[in-house]
């Protein structure tokens, strides 16, 4: 006999359980996730920058929208800040003018960019070789986030709140019935009128699985490793630093060590992603030729997908091909900041058919984030 709840949501990564957690105020909701604990996939593998400046026009509007719940979550979310001041250098070679002109033009109220000089960018930053800096900016907005304990406060809300959490339990197989939808997923059978689609770069599987064209989305792969740094070597007040071309980035990890990434985007189906030996090599090699790391050994690498559609703006709301089918996906390198006012989006869109008034004071339409709007490879 399948148990009846008010909504299901597939997947537990941040996606599913910021919208868990929002929809379980009022409602009896199950979520479903195919791992054995929540955060496996891209979630746990993030590389928690707040990068007010990234990503399109929509993505900003969303960031900024996003902001007020990290400086002020709700009573009882989490008695720890959520995010740390960290401040980002971008260097530049002397052909890179045009790119670095564009990223200072990116300044602006609320997400400050700055030039300064090369020595300063090594005095901030003391493993910087000199010699490759011919221009260096500095953007005072970049934060880590404390994803983890993010993640933490909505599951630990959303329980809370009454909701149902099942891990290993992969929904392989959703049937439209007259009233909503019937999900299995390993023993568990469930109906409910609202399904909520958070399966990260399986998004388009689950939505195949329950009779609907794909979004087109189109995961990809990113590669991330820490470097030890030397004796002595206090980064905790280093910022991050990205070159001009956006092809490389570090920042000081916990402790002693240095996250550093290849910003790599390679096309991948969905899976439990890993770093290729290649990608690793040449990361290295670009960290010893921009600082004066010598790497001897990698204590820890990792890839993980972040899943675009055609416009790289996120894929939320109701899925006009099928009653009660909602989209949770698409969020490419941002996931982690939009969780909270995606979520909130997508409550709206549930509740009330549009999105709250403060996303659409920073400028995000539910038209630029629906599941078949133009543009999309897939749309129909
Ligand atoms: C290297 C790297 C760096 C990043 N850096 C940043 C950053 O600095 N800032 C930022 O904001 N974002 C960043 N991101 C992006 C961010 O991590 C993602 O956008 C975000 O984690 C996506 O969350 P999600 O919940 O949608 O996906 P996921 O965390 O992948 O969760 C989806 C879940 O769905 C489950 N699932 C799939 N199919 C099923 C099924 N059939 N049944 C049940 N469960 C299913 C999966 O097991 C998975 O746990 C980065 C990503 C990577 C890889």
């Amino acid at each position: 006999m399948p148990r009846s709840f008010d909504a299901i949501v597939i997947g537990a990564g941040i996606s599913g359980a910021a919208a868990a957690y929002e929809l379980a105020e009022g409602r009896r909701v199950l979520m479903l996730e195919a791992e054995s604990r929540p955060g496996y996939h891209s979630t746990g593998r993030s590389a928690a920058l707040y990068t007010p400046n990234y990503g399109n026009a929509v993505v900003r509007a969303l960031i900024l929208a996003g902001r007020p719940f990290l400086d002020r979550p709700p009573a009882g979310f989490t008695d720890q800040p959520m995010t740390k001041p960290r401040g980002a250098i971008t260097i530049a070679g002397p052909a890179d003018d045009a790119i670095f002109e564009e990223r200072l033009a990116l300044s602006g109220p609320g997400h400050e960019i700055h030039e300064i000089s090369p020595d300063e960018a090594v005095r901030r930053v003391p493993i910087l070789r000199r010699e490759v800096v011919a221009r260096a900016l500095y953007e005072t907005d970049i934060e880590d986030m404390d994803v983890a304990r993010i993640h933490q406060g909505f599951l630990t809300g959303f329980r809370h709140r009454g909701g149902e959490l099942v891990c290993d339990a992969r929904a392989d197989r959703i049937e439209r019935r007259p009233d909503g939808w019937e999900i299995r997923a390993g023993d568990v059978v469930a109906t409910a009128p609202v399904l909520v689609n958070a399966a990260g770069a399986w998004a388009d599987e689950v939505a195949t699985l329950a009779g609907l064209p794909p979004v087109g989305l189109v995961p990809k792969r990113r590669t991330a490793i820490l470097v030890d740094l030397p004796p002595g070597a206090d980064p905790a007040s280093w910022p991050a630093l990205d070159d001009c071309s956006n092809e490389h980035y570090f920042r000081p990890d916990s402790g002693t060590r240095l996250m550093v990434s290849p910003a790599d985007e390679t096309p991948s189906p969905p899976c439990d992603a890993q770093p290729d030996e290649m990608d690793v090599a040449y990361l290295v090699d670009w960290l010893e030729r921009t600082t004066t790391l010598q790497v001897r050994r990698l204590p820890h690498q990792w890839a993980g997908l972040r899943s675009f559609v055609a416009d790289h703006s996120p894929v939320v709301g109701p899925d006009p091909l099928a009653p009660g089918f909602y989209w949770l996906a698409g969020q490419g390198g941002y996931g982690i900041m939009l969780a909270s006012p995606l979520a909130r989006g997508l409550k709206g869109l549930i509740d009330a058919d549009a999105l709250p008034a403060d996303l659409i004071e920073q400028g995000a339409t539910a038209a630029a984030l629906a599941p078949r709007r133009p543009g999309l490879a897939s749309a129909s």
